[in-house]
């Protein structure tokens, strides 16, 4: 029996890769309807990149991506690549360019990347509705998915999951994607906040918070993972680019070391500033190559500095190590409040890799950051929320 509220398939959440799916499945002819509990839709694009929606990385691979199942992200990355975004950023005379290691931003706002979506979806006749919190969720007998809401019951043969994770909670993220998969016999991997700041605590904040905005760059390594970039100081720990990438891959309890002078052999350069510099003070020479503050903080707490001609040559590699492989103990995580994404999510092995829909519940299927697959910094989430609602949106049956 029809009835108003009948389409081929309803989408939860209204965010990058609800409407990417939708879109794609619009395009293909189905009656798609998006319903997200929100005020309005793709908050998180909108606030991105510093309102500019770092919507893409042109190197994203399978390596940029962190998941119990590495493997998992690869088809639906590879169908979906940066340039089928691009084209699509190009066909709507948004003009972007490349920030840093194939980051890609719109020149003007994140507002165009929004309004792209809503456009390609209007005119692939999807219909979204806003204010739409959803009650209910169940299966009816004949397999398909009814949705209790706010704005009344609706019902489609299939039910795609994109709520999200649950970093910025007072954007409305929840964890209702999760209580959904569970609902359905689904694993959740536990969730922890990603792309996050780091607090300090004890005698590692004593010695550095009131050097609260020096920034320098640095090579920060965790387990077997390290990136180069910024590291800044803040009030309550450290953050900058190469710390929110090294926070994926921190756990409570593990040690971060720091390379102070990446790309630099310190020994080299120590031994040249003995030979060369040999009557200046160490806090000098240091002054030079990092923030004056930090290097003379340095040599207030971890390194005694003397003229360079006063150190034996084990004194001298003693402090290259140091400078090489700063130790730095961090206390946590300043949380979902400040966290750009979610790690862990929806078990990546109840899901079919090409098409992302659940291998036990026919006709359900989960996408973007709800899932158990997250990216770096640089525009992988949103490449991520891409490919795996195109994937969707490619899979997704007619009524
Ligand atoms: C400050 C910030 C900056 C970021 N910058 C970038 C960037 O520049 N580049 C990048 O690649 N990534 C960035 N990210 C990460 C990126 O925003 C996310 O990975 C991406 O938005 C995930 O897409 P999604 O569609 O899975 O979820 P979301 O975009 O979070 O969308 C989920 C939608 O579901 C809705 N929803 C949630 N619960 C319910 C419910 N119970 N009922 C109905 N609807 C619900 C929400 O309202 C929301 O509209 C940033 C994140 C933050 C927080």
């Amino acid at each position: 029996m029809s009835h108003s509220n009948d389409c081929d398939a309803l989408v939860i959440g209204a965010g990058a890769a609800g409407l990417m799916c939708a879109l794609a499945a619009g395009r293909r002819g189905l009656r798609v309807r998006v319903l997200d509990h929100a005020n309005k839709v793709c908050k998180k694009v909108l606030m991105s990149g510093g309102g500019r929606c770092n919507f893409t990385n042109t190197g994203a691979t399978p390596a940029n991506y962190l998941s119990a199942n590495p493997h998992f992200c690869k088809s639906a990355l590879a169908r979906y690549t940066p340039w089928h975004f691009i084209e699509l950023v190009e066909r709507h005379g948004i003009a972007y360019h490349e920030k840093e290691l194939g980051q890609l931003f719109c020149d003007e706002s994140s507002k165009q990347i929004v309004a792209m979506l809503l456009a390609e979806c209007a005119d692939a006749g999807v219909e979204i509705r806003t204010h739409c919190a959803i009650e209910r969720v169940e299966r009816t007998d004949a397999g398909r998915f009814r949705l209790h809401t706010a704005q009344g019951r609706f019902e489609a043969p299939s039910l795609v999951v994109a709520s999200g994770g649950l970093s910025i909670p007072s954007m409305g993220a929840s964890g209702f994607g999760y209580t959904l998969a569970k609902q359905f016999g689904h694993a959740v991997l536990p969730t922890r906040a990603g792309l996050v700041p780091l607090t300090l605590t004890g005698k590692h904040a004593e010695r550095l918070h009131d050097l609260a905005g020096v920034a320098l760059p640095v090579e920060a390594r965790c387990h077997d993972a390290s990136f180069r970039n910024f590291m800044l100081i803040t009030h309550r720990g450290i953050s900058g680019p190469a710390i929110l990438q090294i926070s994926n891959y921190w756990q409570p309890g593990d040690e971060l070391r720091l390379d102070l002078l990446p790309g630099t052999d310190t020994n080299a350069l120590l031994r040249d500033w003995q030979r060369q510099r040999r009557d200046s003070e160490l806090r000098t020479l240091l002054a030079d190559v990092l923030p004056k503050r930090f290097a003379q903080r340095l040599c207030e707490h971890w390194i005694v500095s003397r003229p360079l001609r006063q150190y034996a040559p084990r004194e001298l590699d003693r402090i290259a190590a140091l400078l090489r492989d700063w130790p730095l103990m961090a206390s946590g995580t300043e949380g979902y409040r400040t966290a750009e994404v979610t790690l862990g999510g929806v078990d990546t092995d109840g899901l079919s890799s090409a098409t992302m829909m659940s291998r036990t519940v026919p006709g359900l299927y989960f996408i973007g950051e709800v899932v158990d697959v997250t990216g770096w910094l640089g525009g992988y989430n949103f490449q991520w929320a891409w490919a795996s609602g195109h994937a969707a949106g490619q899979a997704l049956g007619g009524a």
